[in-house]
């Protein structure tokens, strides 16, 4: 008998539960959603490209610690989705199954910003009903170097419209992937959201 499997399964009270993720990196080319995983995931993360279907698609097992549960495995299919506008026609079937969305734009790039509403439309219309999403403006590394940088507070009224828009609290994150700044905190929130979604959902069928 594998009894380290057992103990992996969640029967032993010492393990932390497993659960698997699908999720989507959306938003413009070059706001900075790969480097973004790629930071995240460090290293032994697993990495597939599907060249045909503008794709990249990451695999890794990380542990993450909710409020309630505590420690929780998380097996996370990060799709990263090509933001150019030719993948446009195929990107909707990328959405089947995702659990959650990360939304990214560039803070030094405002037409990524205005694209925002483009992506949160095909988010929703794609994974076919709300689901938890994290808003992150990238790249405040650049802020004081470049000008015209679109200000945090802009990011934060566009969460607070979206959150309403979606009935679900959308949280904005200020990041930089290059800095490492705030990238565990989004996938953080985003799995414990995701989570207690699944949780709500699952007791709301119960009644
Ligand atoms: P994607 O097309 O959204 O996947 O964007 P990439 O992750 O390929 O990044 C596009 C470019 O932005 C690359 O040259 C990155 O090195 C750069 N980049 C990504 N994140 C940051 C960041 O936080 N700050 C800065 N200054 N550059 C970044
Ligand atoms: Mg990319």
């Amino acid at each position: 008998m594998n009894l380290s499997r057992i103990t992996l399964r969640g029967l032993s009270l010492s393990s932390a539960p497993k659960v698997r993720f699908k999720i989507v990196l959306i938003g413009d080319g070059m706001v900075g959603k790969t480097t973004i995983a790629k930071r995240y995931l460090g290293k032994g993360f697993e990495q597939e490209y599907i060249r045909t279907l503008g794709v990249d698609f990451y695999k890794k097992i990380t542990k993450i610690r909710h409020p309630r549960l505590g420690d929780v495995m998380i097996e996370w299919y990060i799709w990263d989705l090509g933001g150019q506008y030719y993948w446009s026609d195929v990107r909707p079937m990328y959405y089947t199954g995702a659990k959650g969305g990360i939304l990214v734009y560039d803070v030094a790039r405002p037409e990524t910003f205005a694209n925002v509403k483009y992506w949160l439309a095909e988010f929703i219309k794609n994974v076919g009903h709300v689901a938890p999403l994290v808003l992150v403006g990238n790249k405040i590394d650049l802020r004081g170097k470049v000008p015209n940088t679109v200000p945090k507070e802009k990011g934060e009224e566009l969460a607070k419209i979206i959150s309403e828009k979606m009935g679900i609290e959308v949280p904005y994150f200020e990041a930089s992937a290059k800095e490492g700044i705030n990238i565990n905190e989004i996938f953080n929130y985003l799995a414990v959201n995701i989570i207690d979604f699944l949780l709500k959902k699952r007791l709301q069928a119960r009644k």
